[in-house]
């Protein structure tokens, strides 16, 4: 593990013998959100790029356009936006 990089921890914690010692920790993985409401993704996985660089790109994001990016209800207004010509 590389202490310096940007996706270790660090965390102060009393030893038993009570001195505080720096940790190291991984972080955690944050879910993927939409862009324009920030709701919960589902079937779009998160985790380290050792694991997500072995997944096919289909299990990656939904097979749809903005899939992966808008949920649903979005995706919905914004297709409808395209096909009226209002785009904000
Ligand atoms: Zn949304």
């Amino acid at each position: 593990m590389r202490k310096k990089s940007g996706n270790v921890k660090r965390i102060h914690r009393k030893t038993p013998g009570n001195r505080t010692t720096l940790i190291y920790k991984r972080k955690r993985h944050g879910k993927a959100v939409c862009a324009v409401c920030s709701a919960k993704l589902p079937g779009v996985p998160t985790g380290p790029k050792s694991l997500m660089r072995n997944l096919p790109k289909s299990k990656k994001r939904v097979n749809r356009k903005y899939g992966g990016c808008l949920c649903s209800r979005c995706m919905r207004v914004q297709v409808t936006k395209e096909v009226r010509g209002i785009l904000s």
